[in-house]
């Protein structure tokens, strides 16, 4: 069956490192298990071989999507403009990265570090957000590369924690090519419920990352997927789906502690994503038309 939307399975499901062997077997596993797109984590894209990847994942006619938080010394909601500069820096570095890998999205915290913050955002804070984004935004214009505002639950950031605090960052930024990304994960400690998020967005939703509220199977927790797909129906999105799942069994070494995986949720990720991308289809299939 044709499915609208692309569908995405990240990384971290396959392979904890960026190093050649380590992407070829992430992209081979994503073919196999029928995906669409590959979402790399840039937080350790230092081994990372940006035109190989490129060449292998159109030789297996792949798309590509890069995420990423930033870091607490380099990050662009602080008050302090060494920190913020560093944290500019980091977001433009990881924009070359995906717009040489072909990359359509570059996604995540790109507003602040992954933690938990001591205190909340700061008008001046914001307001560095604002600016860095928007100068980020300027520079993605041509590249092809769409950016994406993921709202994140209270404990990895402070910044945007709901849809309608993204859709305010949004307009403020001002610039057409970023998008809001939705996660069933944090929506589920977040939101009121799966629906209203997603019809308060509507065309402004942009990408979305389906996980778990333990991140592992999908189907083994509580959370409300048939609201959540209907409502996705209901706004008549096309955009990539990313299944998103970590267990202690693939392990990056930052990305890994920054979101606190310490638990075995799965060992086997061939089988966890032929089950993800079954449950995913299954319910978009079933969406009303
Ligand atoms: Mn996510």
């Amino acid at each position: 069956m044709d499915l609208r939307n692309p569908l995405g399975v990240h990384a971290l499901v396959w392979v904890g490192g960026t190093g050649p062997a380590d992407v070829t077997a992430a992209i081979g596993k994503t073919k196999a298990a029928g995906y669409d797109l590959l979402e790399f984590s840039l937080h350790d894209s230092i081994n990372l071989d940006v035109a190989r990847t490129r060449a292998e994942l159109e030789a297996a006619g792949l798309r590509a999507a890069c995420s990423r938080g930033l870091a607490m010394d380099a990050d662009i909601s602080s008050d302090d403009p060494a920190v913020v500069e560093r944290g500019e820096k980091l977001l433009h570095e990881s924009l070359r990265v995906a717009a040489g890998l072909g990359a359509s999205h570059l996604t995540g915290a790109l507003y602040s570090a992954f933690g938990s913050y001591a205190r909340p955002l700061s008008a001046a804070g914001r307001a560095n957000v604002v600016a860095v984004l928007r100068r980020l935004a300027k520079e993605a214009r041509g590249t092809g590369v769409t950016l994406g505002l993921e709202v994140c639950n209270r404990y990895e950031t402070n910044v945007v924690n709901t849809a309608r605090d993204a859709l305010r960052l949004a307009d403020d930024i001002g610039e057409d090519n970023v998008v809001v990304h939705l996660d069933t994960y944090h929506m589920n400690i977040e939101e009121n419920d799966m629906v209203r998020p997603v019809l308060d967005l509507g065309e402004r939703l942009g990408y979305v990352h389906i996980g778990e509220n333990h991140r592992g199977y999908l189907g083994s927790g509580h959370l409300d997927f048939t609201s959540f797909f209907h409502a996705l129906g209901q706004i008549g999105y096309t955009g990539p789906i990313t299944f998103e799942s970590f267990s202690s069994a693939v392990v990056a070494p930052g990305l890994s502690a920054d979101l606190s995986i310490w638990r075995n949720l799965w060992d086997d990720g061939e089988h966890l994503a032929r089950h993800a991308r079954d449950f995913i289809s299954t319910h978009l299939s079933a969406v009303p038309a």
